[in-house]
């Protein structure tokens, strides 16, 4: 068995680390993030092992939405303005906090996701 790896992310405008202690998701602190779906705004907590789909959330989303990230701290949207070369979704593009980028297709039930060194 390989170990997971673990992936700790901030946010590339304030610097601020999204990981949540207080809201564990896979046994390691969740991934905090701000979501909006239409006109709903909510929070999700993604998992931080690397390539795990665990994710908890405050609303529902379907499969096929194209959820849009931003900053819990500073509000600012991490979408960059490329495009999933599964779905053509935008993709989220974080930054990990050993340097390293990771960027994540923001449709549910894409799972596209992958890093950049
Ligand atoms: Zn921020
Ligand atoms: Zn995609």
């Amino acid at each position: 068995m390989p170990r997971n790896i673990t992936v700790e992310l901030k946010c590339r405008y304030c610097g601020e680390s999204l990981s949540d202690e207080s809201h564990p998701v896979d046994g390691n602190p969740g991934i905090k993030l701000k979501a909006s779906l239409g006109e709903n705004s909510f929070f999700v907590w993604l998992s931080s092992v690397f390539g795990s789909n665990n994710l908890q959330s405050e609303a529902q989303f379907k499969k096929g939405d194209i959820v849009e990230f931003a900053c819990p701290h500073c509000s600012a949207p991490q979408t960059s303005n490329k495009k999933c070369d599964v779905c053509g979704a935008p993709v989220a593009l974080f930054k990990l906090t050993d340097g390293g980028k990771v960027r994540v297709c923001t449709r549910s039930g894409c799972k596209n996701i992958w890093l950049d060194f």
